[in-house]
């Protein structure tokens, strides 16, 4: 998958989380809100595929909606659905409706990135959440958080949201935690401008976790390989288990422990390093991730818990750099970046993987000795330079008709401009069920048992 970054606008939408902590009749009616919003999706899928099979147009969402909320309410197989709130359900709608808007762009080809599926049947699983809207909660001068049929729930306030929250989730993890999910949206809180000379190059996932133009690198913390082998362990432990069974449970727990606890150092690191790198640079090019093909052409860099830190990073450098004014540049993971001599521009580097193991090299043009790592930051940062100065030459370009075409006109030349969710998604707490952190381990969107409550 690659990530895409390229300009990004001055409004952020970020996520702030937070450990909430529901009483036994919060959790309960938190329970019923899950298994509802879940039920609400399965009914409103089966519509729509029920009504492909049949060769009808595809029905419209209101529709759909008013069939599997308002309608259903009514009929004893569903009257359940009036004792939770309707915004709930009425998000997880929603919910389908990208999903299949994704769907469908990708098979127009109007999609970035790997090809999107069609959705899928939602299955109860260990990690589950409902959304809630502004029509859905309040917060109180108390600090509690009301939500709506639930009540006051108290808050762990770990820090001050910076201004009212548009939606919050509600999740409830594979150890039993409950969190809140906050989407604020945040418009630049820019940094000091720091000038056209603070610039850095980023080679992301070699021999370290990041090297910059500079000369610095930032080694891939020790955490990551340990938790590999622990994963795997517990990963091992559980598929040994009964399923349902005691020990089958406490296994699960178990391994749902680790992958919160990995997943709390790795949102600690990637917060300290991508808030240094902005801190430090006004312009930051990076190269774009292909962290499947990577693991995929079995070069043993692919080390899942890795790439998915790889690909927070870079979620979450991009987002900070939105907030703070920052301009970060994508630059095409096709460009040879590593055999380039980012003296004389000669390609006399190592050449693919049989050479992954040069890690200082000698150009035979100009006799520059390069660090591997550090010469392949330079030659992003000069290709993400280069890129700049195009844009800067376009958008100067469309001035000349449009006057008062600032920064964002680099957008409209190419850039992906996409902010919001995707991208500026850095802190889930996305313990305990995280896809793919290794081989068999559970996608987080569910798969266990049929859709019940
Ligand atoms: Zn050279």
């Amino acid at each position: 998958m690659s990530y895409p970054l390229g300009m990004v606008n001055r409004v952020t939408h970020l996520r702030y989380n937070y450990r909430i902590y529901p009483d036994v009749d919060q959790r309960t009616m938190l329970a019923r809100t899950f298994g509802s919003a879940r039920v609400v999706y399965n009914d409103a899928l089966r519509i729509f595929q029920n009504a492909w099979k049949a060769g009808l147009d595809r029905p419209g969402f209101a529709a759909v909606a008013r069939a599997v909320i308002t309608e259903a309410k009514q009929t004893l197989d569903r009257v359940w659905l009036a004792e939770v709130s309707v915004v709930p359900l009425q998000q997880s709608l929603r919910h389908l409706q990208v999903a299949y808007n994704a769907f469908f762009a990708s098979l127009r080809g109007d999609r970035k990135g790997p090809k999107v599926g069609p959705p899928r049947f939602k299955r109860r699983s260990a990690r589950q959440s409902a959304e809630f809207t502004r029509r859905g909660f309040v917060l109180r001068e108390t600090g509690k958080l009301y939500l709506a049929k639930i009540g006051e729930v108290k808050v762990a306030w770990s820090r001050d949201l910076p201004s009212e929250p548009s939606s919050v989730t509600v999740i409830k993890d594979g150890t039993g935690k409950y969190f809140v999910s906050f989407v604020v949206a945040v418009d630049g809180a820019p940094l000091p401008d720091l000038g056209e000379d603070a610039v850095v190059g980023i080679d992301l996932g070699l021999s370290a976790f990041a090297v910059t133009s500079s000369g610095k690198r930032i080694e891939s913390p020790k955490f990551l390989r340990r938790a590999e082998r622990k994963l795997k362990k517990y990963q091992r432990a559980v598929s040994r288990k009964q399923k349902g069974s005691q020990n089958g449970r406490k296994a699960r727990l178990k391994l749902a422990k680790v992958h919160a606890r990995v997943a709390s150092q790795r949102r600690d690191f990637i917060e300290q390093e991508t808030t240094r790198l902005v801190r430090e640079s006004q312009v930051l090019a990076v190269e774009t991730l292909n962290v499947h093909g990577m693991a995929a052409k079995g070069m043993r860099l692919g080390k899942s818990v890795h790439d998915q830190a790889l690909g927070m990073f870079l979620r979450v450098l991009t987002a900070k750099a939105a907030r703070a004014g920052r301009t970060l540049i994508a630059v095409d993971r096709f460009y040879a970046s590593t055999q380039i001599c980012s003296a004389c521009e000669a390609k006399t580097g190592p050449k693919g993987k049989e050479e992954l193991h040069v890690r200082e090299w000698q150009c035979t043009d100009c006799g520059a000795v390069h660090d591997r790592d550090v010469n392949a930051a330079i030659n992003i940062l000069r290709e993400g330079l280069r890129q700049i100065a195009e844009h800067e030459q376009l958008a100067a370009g469309h001035r000349k008709d449009q006057s008062n075409l600032g920064a964002e006109s680099l957008n409209a030349c190419g850039g992906d401009t996409k902010t919001s969710d995707t991208l500026a998604a850095p802190e889930t707490p996305n313990t305990g069920t995280e896809p793919g952190t290794s081989g068999n381990a559970k996608p987080e969107r569910d798969k266990s048992l049929p859709p019940s409550l």
